[in-house]
C-alpha cells in the first residue's frame, strides 16, 4: 500500500474493519481462511452450509473434511496449486460434504493470501445446489424428449425458421432413407422431387406466416422412387426470446389405408363379376352426368340392355358358364361405347349404358345397333359356343324425363317394348308406354285389392270327349269383375300378378274354389251315375319357381278328402325348359300323387318332343291358332294331324282348344282328336252354370250334336 490512493479507497480502508464484518456476517455467502490444510477460519453462513455448528469448524476441520469423496483429488489439487503459490485464484464448483453425510453442492471462489506472516486461502463459498438441481432437471427433460422422439415409430423432423432441417429421429431416416448428418443444414429441395419440394415448402411457408400448427394430405417418395400417401402434423416452436425458432413435423403414412379404402370404395360401387359400375355407382354418375347436362343445355341418352334368353343359357349350361357369359357381354357392350360412356350392369342380365353429349340420336342409334350386333356373335362357353341376343330401351335427357330414377324407368319400359316387339332389337322411348307402365300399375294395385277381398272368381269351361260327348273335365279359369273396369281379362291380370308377385296368391284362389268345385261333382258323379269330371287348373311357371305351393296344394286335396286325380294341372311349355331339378321334382311330385299333367297352348313354343317324355306329360292341349284355320289352311290342318298322331305314340291323348265350329270340329274328329274345349260347345261359365249345363249333358253324343 505505498502508492498514494485514491481517496474512496483510503476511505475504503480506512473502514475496513466494519466492512469486513458486514461481509463476514452475510447470511448467503460463506468466507473461510486456510492455512496448513485447516480452516483458520469460517464465517457463520459457511458452517451452516455444512450444517455445522460455527465452533466446530475453524481449527478442527480441514477443507477435504467438507468435500465429497470424489472430488477431494480436485479440491487437493486447487487447494495445493494456490498455496504453492502456482496461481492466484481459483474458481469451481465441487460436492461437498456435510455433518449428517449429505451432499451439498457449492461453488468457491479462493485466492492466495498470507495470514499471520504465512500462505493462506481465502474464499468465499456459495450453495448453488438449487441452481445445480433446477439445470440436471433442465438435462433430464431434454434427454427425456430426445428418447421419446426416437421412440415414436413415426417419423419426426425439425427445421428452423430458414426452413433448413435441424435435426430428425431415426424413423425419418429410415422412412425418407437419408442420414441424419446428411439431413441437417439441408432443404427440402435438397431432398426432395421438385414437385413434392414445392408442396412441402409452400406448406412450411404458410405454416411460418400464420405460426401455430397445420395438418395436410401429400405424399412422400421413397429411396425407390415409389410415392407414399402421407398425412404431415406440424407446429411451430419458439425461441427463448419468443422469436420464431423453426417447426417440427409428424409423418403418418395412410397408404394403407387409402388402399383399403379404395378397395370398400371398389367392393360397394361395382359389380364384382363384371368389374362394372353396379347400380348404386351407375345411378351416381347418372345424376352426375344430368347435373352437367343441365348446366350446359346437353342431351343425354340412356340406354337399358336385358340379354334375352339369358336364362335360358343360364340353366343349360350351368351358372359358372352363366358367369362367363355375363363377363363377355359387358366387355362386348363396353366396346361399343367411349372411353368417357358408362357402362353398368345393375344385376342378373341388366347392363345400362350412359351417353352424354350425343346431340344426334343418329349417334345413338348407331351405338344401339353395334351393341346389338356385338352381342349377336357366339360367346365361346366350356362346353359349347351359347348365342343370346339382346332388347335395348333407349331414353333421352331433356326429352323424356329429367330425373335419374325417371328417366332410368323410361329407359326400362323402352326395353320391355323391345322385348314385346320380338327382342334382339332396339325400342326408344314413347309416352304411349308411359301410359301403359302407368296402367299396368294401377292394374296391379286394383288386383292385390281385389285379392284380399276375395274378389277373384272361377269360371268353367267344359272339356269334351269327342267320341262321345260326354264332358270330361272342366277348365277352371280365373275372372276378375272390376267395379269400375268390368270384367278384366286374365290375359291381362295374369301377367302382371306374375310380374308383382301376386301369381301365387291368386292362384291359390283359384286353385280353392276350383277344388271345392271338383269335389261337389265328384260326388255328384257318384251318386248320379255320371261320368266323373276332372278339373283342370292353370298353373303358371312362376308358380313352380319359388315357394312350396305343391305341397300345399297337396295337404289341401287331403285336407278336403279329395282325391288327386280329379285334378288337372295345365303348365306351359316354357317350364319344360326350366332345367333346375326341383322343378320337375315338384311336378313329379304331384304326377305320384295321381294329379294329371296337361300340357297348355302347344305349338306356341319350343315343342320339344324330348321334354314332353322326360315330363311325362299326359295330354297335350294344341293351340287355337292352329284349331283356327283349320277349314282352310293346309299346313294348319297338317300340323294338328301331326301332333295328334305323335301324341298317341308317346301314349299321350289330345285336347283341341278354341274349337267355334262344326267345321272345326269334324276335321278333329277324322283326325282322332280325343278332346275338345271350345264356344262350339260353351263359353267359360260360372259353378251354378256349369251345375245346370253338366245335368242338361246327361246323354251319350248329347252335346254339340
Ligand atoms: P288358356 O289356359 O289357354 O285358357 C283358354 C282360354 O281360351 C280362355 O281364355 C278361354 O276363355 C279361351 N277360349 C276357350 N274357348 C275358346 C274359343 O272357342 N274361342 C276363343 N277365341 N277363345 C276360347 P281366358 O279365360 O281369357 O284365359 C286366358 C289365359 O289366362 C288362359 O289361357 C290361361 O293361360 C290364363 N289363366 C286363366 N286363369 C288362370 C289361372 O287361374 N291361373 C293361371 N296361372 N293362368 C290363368
Ligand atoms: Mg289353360
Ligand atoms: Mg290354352
Amino acid at each position: 500500500m505505498d502508492a498514494p490512493q485514491p481517496a474512496p479507497l483510503a476511505h475504503l480502508l480506512n473502514q475496513a474493519g466494519e466492512l469486513l464484518r458486514g461481509l463476514l456476517e452475510n447470511e448467503l455467502i460463506g468466507v473461510y481462511v486456510i492455512q496448513n490444510g485447516r480452516f483458520r477460519y469460517v464465517n457463520g453462513r459457511l458452517a451452516e452450509i455444512f450444517g455445522y455448528a460455527p465452533g466446530e469448524v475453524a481449527g478442527h476441520l480441514g477443507p477435504l473434511d467438507l468435500t465429497a469423496a470424489g472430488h477431494r483429488d480436485l479440491a487437493r489439487r486447487e487447494i495445493d496449486r494456490r498455496v504453492d503459490g502456482g496461481t492466484v485464484s481459483a474458481h469451481y464448483a465441487f460436492d461437498g460434504l456435510r455433518k449428517d453425510g449429505g451432499l451439498v453442492h457449492v461453488e468457491v471462489f479462493g485466492v492466495r493470501t498470507t495470514f499471520d506472516g504465512h500462505p493462506a486461502i481465502i474464499g468465499m463459498l456459495m450453495d448453488i445446489s438449487d441452481r445445480r438441481a433446477a439445470e440436471r432437471a433442465a438435462e433430464e427433460q431434454l434427454r427425456f424428449i430426445g428418447r421419446l422422439v426416437e421412440t415414436i415409430p413415426n417419423p419426426v423432423f425439425y427445421k428452423d425458421a430458414e426452413g433448413r432441417y435441424l435435426g430428425c429421429n431415426q424413423a425419418f431416416e429410415q422412412y425418407i432413407g437419408i442420414a441424419r448428418d446428411e439431413l441437417v443444414g439441408r432443404s427440402v429441395f435438397d431432398i426432395s422431387p421438385p414437385d413434392l419440394a414445392a408442396r412441402y415448402h409452400a406448406a412450411d411457408q404458410a405454416l411460418f406466416d400464420k405460426p401455430g400448427t397445420q395438418t395436410y394430405e401429400a405424399s412422400v417418395a421413397w429411396p425407390d422412387g415409389s410415392r407414399r400417401d402421407v398425412v404431415f402434423y406440424k407446429a411451430t416452436f419458439d425461441k427463448a426470446d419468443g422469436s420464431l425458432g423453426g417447426l417440427v413435423g409428424v409423418i403418418l403414412d395412410i397408404t394403407e389405408r387409402k388402399r383399403t379404402e379404395e378397395l370398400v370404395w371398389r367392393q360397394a360401387n361395382h359389380d364384382l363379376l363384371t368389374g362394372l359400375p353396379n347400380r348404386r355407382l351407375f345411378r351416381d354418375r347418372l345424376e352426375h352426368e344430368l347435373r352437367t347436362a343441365h348446366r350446359h343445355g346437353d342431351t343425354l341418352a340412356l340406354l337399358f340392355i336385358d340379354l334375352d334368353r339369358f336364362k335360358e343359357v343360364n340353366d343349360a349350361h350351368g351358372h359358372d358358364a352363366g358367369d362367363q357369359l355375363l363377363v363377355e357381354a359387358g366387355r362386348r357392350i363396353r366396346s361399343c361405347v367411349r372411353e368417357s360412356d358408362t357402362v353398368g350392369r345393375l344385376g342378373g342380365d341388366e347392363f345400362t349404358v350412359l351417353l352424354p353429349g350425343l346431340d344426334d340420336p343418329i349417334h345413338v342409334e348407331r351405338i344401339a345397333e353395334e351393341i346389338i350386333q356385338a352381342l349377336s356373335g357366339p360367346i365361346v362357353l366350356p362346353n359349347e359356343p351359347a348365342y343370346v341376343s339382346a332388347s335395348i330401351g333407349i331414353a333421352s335427357y331433356p326429352q323424356d324425363a329429367e330425373r335419374a330414377e325417371d328417366l332410368m324407368k323410361c329407359a326400362d319400359q323402352a326395353m320391355y317394348a323391345a322385348k314385346a316387339n320380338g327382342r334382339n332389337r332396339f325400342s326408344y322411348f314413347t309416352p304411349a308406354l308411359q301410359q301403359k307402365a302407368l296402367e299396368q300399375l294401377h292394374l296391379g294395385n286394383d288386383l292385390r285389392a281385389a285379392l284380399a277381398a276375395g274378389q277373384i272368381g272361377v269360371h268353367y269351361q267344359p272339356i269334351v270327349e269327342l267320341a262321345t260327348g260326354r264332358v270330361v273335365k272342366a277348365e277352371a279359369l280365373a275372372r276378375w269383375h272390376h267395379p269400375l273396369r268390368g270384367a278384366v281379362s286374365p290375359a291381362q291380370f295374369i301377367p302382371v300378378a306374375e310380374e308383382i308377385g301376386l301369381i301365387h296368391a291368386l292362384g291359390d284362389q283359384v286353385f280353392r274354389q276350383a277344388a271345392a268345385a271338383a269335389l261337389r261333382w265328384y260326388r255328384d258323379a257318384a251318386a248320379s251315375g255320371r261320368g266323373p269330371v276332372k278339373v283342370s287348373v292353370n298353373k303358371s311357371p312362376r308358380q313352380f319357381v319359388t315357394g312350396s305351393c305343391h305341397e300345399d296344394w297337396l295337404d289341401h286335396l287331403t285336407a278336403i278328402g279329395l282325391p288327386a286325380e280329379a285334378i288337372v294341372l295345365e303348365i306351359t311349355e316354357s317350364l319344360l325348359l326350366d332345367e333346375r331339378p326341383e322343378i320337375r321334382e315338384k311336378l313329379m311330385q304331384m304326377k305320384e300323387r295321381g294329379i294329371e299333367v296337361s300340357l297348355d297352348d302347344f305349338g306356341t313354343g319350343y315343342s320339344a318332343m324330348a321334354y314332353l317324355k322326360r315330363f311325362d306329360i299326359d295330354t297335350l292341349k294344341i293351340d287355337q291358332s292352329f284349331v283356327r284355320d283349320l277349314e282352310t289352311d293346309e299346313s294348319d290342318r297338317a300340323i294338328a294331324e301331326a301332333i295328334i298322331a305323335m301324341a298317341h305314340k308317346l301314349g299321350m291323348r289330345v285336347v283341341a282348344e278354341g274349337i267355334e265350329t262344326r267345321g272345326q270340329l269334324d276335321v278333329l274328329t277324322r283326325s282322332g282328336c280325343d278332346m275338345g274345349q271350345g264356344y262350339l260347345f260353351a263359353r267359360p261359365m260360372a259353378e251354378a252354370a256349369f251345375d245346370d249345363f253338366l245335368t242338361r249333358d246327361g246323354s251319350p253324343g248329347g252335346r254339340p250334336a
